[in-house]
């Protein structure tokens, strides 16, 4: 029989809510949810004050997933009326071109540890592709078009092609550098995706 209850712990100060499950389950097992709601299974021959504990224990992973869901969140709503605009065939005004060398100099400081050079930015219009690079001439090549979207999906694009001096491909590599220096890409590439 499975057996639900809301538990309160503190960790440093903060509050956190959790549901807890008594299930037949081996271990004390954790899960945040879209929502930011924070799940925990347990056994029943588990101690309230062991799982009390292990939630103390995990608190920074928790705030931290609760803050990165809010922050989704946040960012779907945000670009929602981008979205809706998308589909909808509907440009902003473009935005001043030096927007593309502002992004690149914020978010080129990340890269020097790996000794790549700043590149050199340069604005055309293109049909199939948000941005181009190439990595031995220091190039990267931003689409115009870009300049009617929003700053986060600028930053994506040139967050992507300044991956692309470390991880020349579409690797798995690649793809897991580019989740560690920007964990929501998805998000803002789904809204110049369509
Ligand atoms: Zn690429």
């Amino acid at each position: 029989m499975n057996k639900i209850s809301f538990r309160r712990v503190y960790a440093s100060g903060i509050e956190i809510v959790y549901l807890l499950e008594r299930k037949q389950v081996k271990n004390i097992n954790l899960r945040v949810l879209p929502d930011g709601s924070v799940r925990v299974s347990a056994g029943s021959w588990v101690d309230v004050s062991q799982i009390d504990d292990f939630i103390v224990s995990k608190a920074a992973f928790i705030l931290k997933a609760m803050r990165r869901q809010e922050a989704l969140a946040e960012y779907e709503e945000k670009y929602q009326k981008e979205l809706e605009k998308a589909r909808a065939g509907e440009e902003n005004a473009l935005a001043d071109p030096e927007i593309f060398r502002e992004i690149l100099d914020e978010l080129y400081p990340a890269f020097i540890p790996y000794g790549i050079k700043k590149p050199e930015i340069r604005i055309r219009t293109m049909k199939r592709c948000w941005g181009s690079c190439l990595v031995n001439k220091g190039i990267i090549t931003l689409n115009r078009r870009l300049l009617a979207k929003p700053r986060e999906c600028i930053e994506y694009v040139v967050m992507h092609e300044l991956c692309h001096f470390v991880h020349p491909n579409h690797s798995k590599e690649f793809y897991s550098f580019m989740e560690q220096l920007m964990p929501d890409w998805k998000e803002r590439r789904n809204v110049i995706r369509i």
